[in-house]
């Protein structure tokens, strides 16, 4: 039985690498992970998974972002049905629509406005171009390593990648005031948006909340400039603040890009922006296929509102401040120099000294072997139906992973 479902895997891939280039694209290619991990899964459920070999495990990728309320939460679900049933994709948006947009506008302080896509990618280039039209200037300045999304303008690779694609782009380094100073200075004048990360989350690297001295800086640059500040919560939003991100640091941006956690694992994401972009997100042109279908706004709602009413990001913050203090306590034990950064439901876990990622790796292995579903250099995601008790059996198995990795 075993060996028939571990057959099924490596059959997929195999089938896989013959119609599919590489197999699989971008960051989900099993191969970007350490040996060992699986790339196909059949179920899901709360914060459970079940890979293709019919293996169980208590998953701290959500999705990689997207499930915040738990796998096929009910409410959510009923949501979704709910509105299918009358219709998904139609000739124009739903009532929906116009509710989500309420929604959120009272929700997110600074936004008083709304527009929806599908992608993160969709939302952080409309912010840009929206920021663009606006100050009709060129100059868009980004931190240097931060993931912005998957086309030429951003993606981490360079292959197919122009070098006027990535013109106007010019970078700071994220927490260094002066660094950003430096740039606006050189770009003075041609200056259109500063981006910034919700936090610090670049993959394979300590995470760090923004400080609300460069927040404010940032802040009080884009002001002086006359460009958009412009937050990218694509991978952070509901996850910190419901009302964006930065609120934590106390500072609004013009305009911010959202996706992942929205809609709880329907395909959704937003742009808000305040009333000096308003006319300008009326001038652009953006739009596609599916950016009106109901089906992913209806679950939005449902999403929202549930965060909201059942204090969605406590939970997390209980679970993930539970996890971190489990796993503190169990490194001391076991005599591992570890680095837990970023915010506790969001974290990402780097050993010391493991430049080739041989301690890291060895620690999420073990982990899967016994049921948890961890990353060794990505940001990692709590989600509210991670109960104490999957916290403590995840907590179990780390112990072990712990254990074997002081062995080696
Ligand atoms: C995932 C992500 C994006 C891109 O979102 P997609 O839905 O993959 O296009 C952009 N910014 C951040 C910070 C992200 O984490």
């Amino acid at each position: 039985m075993d060996q028939q479902v571990t057959n099924l895997d490596r059959e997929l891939r195999a089938r896989a690498l013959r119609v599919i280039p590489g197999a699989m694209w971008g960051h989900q290619n099993a191969l970007r992970l350490p040996e060992g991990y699986p790339q196909y899964f059949t179920r899901t459920e709360g914060c459970r998974t079940w890979d293709s070999n019919g293996r169980e495990y208590i998953d701290f990728i959500c999705g990689w972002g997207p499930m915040i309320l738990g796998y096929n939460d009910p409410d959510v679900e009923a949501a979704a049905v709910r509105q299918r049933s009358n219709g998904d994709c139609m000739n124009g948006p739903s009532e929906r629509l116009v509710e989500l947009a309420e929604l959120v506008v009272e929700t997110v302080p600074h936004a008083d406005w709304a527009m929806f896509s599908k992608n993160g990618t969709d939302a952080t280039t409309a912010c840009i171009t929206i920021a663009r039209a606006g100050t009709g200037r060129r100059k868009v300045l980004l931190a240097r390593g931060a993931y912005h999304g998957a086309i030429p303008w951003c993606t981490p690779s360079v292959a197919g990648v122009t070098e006027e694609d990535r013109a106007h782009l010019a970078y700071f380094e994220y927490n260094d005031a002066a660094s950003l100073e430096a740039l606006v200075e050189a770009n003075k004048g041609d200056i259109a948006a500063i981006v910034v990360s919700a936090f610090r989350h670049d993959l394979g690297k300590d995470h760090e909340l923004p400080t609300p001295e460069f927040a404010r800086r940032a802040r009080e640059l884009a002001d002086e400039a006359n460009a958009a500040l412009i937050v990218d919560d694509v991978r952070a939003g509901f996850r910190l603040d419901m009302g964006g991100s930065w609120e934590v640091v106390g500072v609004r941006p013009d305009l911010a890009a959202w996706s992942k956690a929205i809609a709880n694992g329907h395909a959704l994401a937003a742009v808000t922006g305040n009333d000096r972009f308003r006319d300008a997100a009326t001038r652009i042109y953006t739009t596609g296929s599916f950016w009106t279908a109901s089906v992913s706004m209806a679950a939005a709602i449902a999403t929202i509102k549930k965060l909201r009413d059942t204090d969605g990001i406590g939970k997390m913050r209980t679970a993930g401040q539970r996890l971190r203090d489990g796993l503190e306590a169990q490194a001391l034990r076991h005599g591992l120099k570890i680095r837990q950064t970023g915010p506790v439901q969001m974290p990402v876990i780097l050993f010391d000294d493991d430049a080739d990622r041989r301690l890291g790796n060895a620690f999420c292995l073990e982990a899967l072997a016994r049921g948890v579903y961890l990353h060794p250099t990505h940001t990692m995601f709590l989600s509210a139906a991670h109960t104490n008790a999957d916290i403590d059996a995840a907590l179990q198995a780390t112990d072990e992973a712990f254990a074997a990795v002081a062995r080696l």
